[in-house]
């Protein structure tokens, strides 16, 4: 039985929109997947630092028999093809971040590994995209994705338009 999983998307160094397309299709290929659906491109204003580049993000929906870990580690491995430097400053510039968002309805809390994600619910650029997908989705533990934007500081967010 596959999971069903989301997987957000983040890049703000480089060609981000171009990055983030190919780590879609690496995410096909490594993940043993097939993609069910993708959300619209957004340009977001940064969480945190202020003296960065705005960020590219999208969520992609897809099917895999991947367990939660075996899905991360998989997920480092494609940001680390992108040159993700890490221990960067928390939240600081990077070309490429995949953060596992939801996998079906289960919940994890391992030290490596928190799932749903543990700050998905207050993210506008996370919850946007998500709908975009699945609009009347719940995430465990925190309520209906509708109610928790409702509740999101609101950053800048635009639609951009890809040309693929
Ligand atoms: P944030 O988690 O607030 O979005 P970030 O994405 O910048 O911040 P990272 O430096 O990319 O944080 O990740 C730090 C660690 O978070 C990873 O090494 C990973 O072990 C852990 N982690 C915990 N839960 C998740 C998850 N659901 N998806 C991805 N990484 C996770
Ligand atoms: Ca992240
Ligand atoms: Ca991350
Ligand atoms: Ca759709």
């Amino acid at each position: 039985m596959s999971a069903r999983v989301h997987i957000g998307l983040g890049s703000n160094q480089g060609a981000s929109i171009d990055i983030l397309l190919t780590a879609i299709e690496d995410i096909r290929h490594y993940a043993q997947n097939g993609l069910i659906d993708m959300s619209e491109f957004y340009r977001t204003q940064p969480v945190g630092p202020q003296d960065q580049p705005d960020f590219i993000n999208a969520v992609i929906a897809l099917r895999t028999e991947l367990s939660p870990k075996a899905l991360l580690c998989r997920l480092q491995s494609i940001e680390g093809h992108h040159k993700r430097q890490r221990n960067n400053e928390r939240w600081g510039p990077r070309t490429l971040d995949l953060d596992i968002l939801l996998y079906d309805d289960q919940r994890v809390v391992s030290e490596t590994l928190i799932i749903p994600h543990p700050r998905m619910a207050e993210r506008r650029f996370v919850l946007k995209p998500l709908m975009d997908i699945d609009p009347d989705i719940e995430i465990p533990g925190y309520g209906v994705a509708q109610m928790c934007l409702c509740r999101c500081e609101p950053l800048r967010m635009e639609k951009i338009e890809i040309t693929a």
